[in-house]
């Protein structure tokens, strides 16, 4: 019988079987920075999972222990200072945020954030699909009553909504700055029951054009739709995969704006959005019809009680978790900020500090830096192993602080529909060539410079290769 040369060493059964165990567990810890070429090439074509972002095991005991220690402390704040901690009165910002620094709050977070996460910083990119909304919300440029008064001042901007090729070159363009994960936003249309029909196009034609360009998931941040509308639109994302042989995953993202129903009643008194219980129960209902992942957000400045706001969130994130055994991919924590193209309504505004550079320099600290820092604090030891997500509604220097405690951000954001591939270069009305509908005024990061910049300050960005 003749024998195996010696330099063919036969891999067995049983030692395959152990290796794909190894490497199971390997990516089920989120320990894909150890692997072997081969390993990680198997993890690029894996599916996004938020839980290969972990870089220690949930269920270690001592890991258990300081998620517990960490939650504590948020509780125990919480407790004390649900009331005291009110936007009516800017004087309590700095008063909590003392006591915060006494109580060792912002030490615990950014512990808890390394010990979970790493220096990992995650991103996306942002592509606005359409403009046109048939929602009223007081804080929103682009609402029925606030496109109204615009008219009425002379300031009409012209609504803009991408084709499909158009919206397939605007992805492309946000790709091109190394995002592998990218996030739609669309106004609400007459009618939810038509949605999947009219999104659906853009999200295959958005995976077919980048099949090769390594795009890992879809964050639709829509309006939300019925079980039947999410079930439609994750199997058109299944059947294209499929066809394909691409993994794109989906994730549904809505914020509920504010959770406090009251406030909530007021802010959106007309329009579908007016539904808070089908607004709440949305992220449930995406995941019953097979959506991959959720998000969740809340837009702080509507309530006077942020601190409301943060717990509401971790009992919305607790609830998922519980009945679909998944906590949300992300939670957002924007600020309602300064709108230069209309002025709009925004209940509790806090005014920034000093900048120096546009937002790269923080020369003077003000309420609103503390109170942002605060927040994103406290969420972080709410939910210790959440994504929680830092936006360009902050400038550079703000977003520093917020490194400490966010292990995502948005980079280079432009909130204006074509406004990445530059779709719409003075083709209108030359007096409207640059006013258009935007959602918020950011402050865009070059990728470049920024990543080198993050690296610098110890960090791990973690971002395809930048065009
Ligand atoms: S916030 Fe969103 S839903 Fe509300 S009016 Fe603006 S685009 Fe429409």
């Amino acid at each position: 019988m003749s024998k195996s040369p010696e330099q063919f060493n036969i891999y067995s059964e049983k030692q395959a079987q152990e290796e794909a165990q190894k490497m199971q567990e390997k990516i089920s810890k989120g320990e894909a920075r150890d692997y072997s070429e081969a390993e990680q090439q198997v993890e690029a074509e894996k599916k996004y999972d938020p839980k290969s972002e972990y870089h220690v095991d949930l269920e270690d005991p001592e890991v258990k222990e300081k998620i517990e220690q960490a939650q504590k402390l948020y509780r125990e704040f919480l407790q004390e200072n649900f009331e005291k901690f009110d936007l009516s009165n800017e004087q309590s910002i700095e008063d909590v945020y003392n006591k915060a620094v006494e109580a060792g709050v912002f030490n615990k977070a950014e512990e808890i954030r390394e010990l979970v996460f790493g220096k990992d910083i995650h991103f996306y990119g942002v592509s606005y699909l359409w403009d046109a909304c048939v929602n009223h919300c007081h804080y929103c440029p682009g609402s029925v009553p606030n496109r109204q008064k615009a008219i009425k001042e002379g300031k009409e901007f012209p609504l803009r909504e991408l084709s499909v090729p158009q919206a397939v070159e605007d992805t492309k363009a946000v790709m091109k700055d190394g995002h592998k994960h990218v996030c739609y936003l669309t106004g609400s249309t007459p009618s939810i029951d038509k949605y999947p029909d009219k999104i659906i196009p853009y999200l295959e034609s958005v995976i077919e054009e980048t099949k090769d360009d390594g795009l890992k998931e879809i964050i639709l941040n829509v309006e939300p739709l019925t079980e039947e509308g999410f079930r439609k639109v994750a199997e058109a994302v299944r059947t294209v995969n499929e066809r394909l042989g691409t993994n794109v995953s989906l994730q549904f993202r809505v914020f509920q704006e504010t959770y406090n129903r009251e406030v909530y009643t007021q802010m959106h008194p007309k329009g579908p959005k007016a539904d808070y219980d089908f607004r709440i129960e949305s992220q449930a209902r995406a995941l019953k019809a097979g959506v991959d992942n959720v998000g969740l957000g809340a837009l702080f400045g509507l309530n006077k009680l942020p601190l409301e706001e943060i717990e509401a969130l971790r009992q919305h994130a607790e609830r998922l978790e519980t009945e679909f055994g998944k906590a949300p991919a992300r939670i957002c924590l924007p600020s309602a900020n300064e709108l230069e193209n209309i002025g709009v309504e925004i209940p509790y505004f806090i005014k920034r500090g000093i900048y120096n550079a546009g937002r790269k320099e923080l020369a003077e600290k003000g309420n609103y830096e503390r109170f942002d820092e605060l927040i994103y604090a406290l969420a972080r030891l709410a939910m210790p192993k959440v994504n929680i997500v830092s936006s360009e509604r902050d400038g550079e220097a703000m977003l520093k602080i917020l490194d400490k405690y966010a292990t995502c951000s948005t980079l280079n954001v432009h909130p204006g529909v074509g406004d990445n591939a530059k779709l719409f270069p003075k083709e209108e009305k030359e007096e409207f060539a640059n006013v258009h509908f935007e959602q918020t005024t950011t402050f865009p990061r070059d990728p470049k410079s920024t990543i080198e910049e993050m690296k610098k300050r110890g960090y791990n960005p973690i971002l395809g290769e930048i065009e």
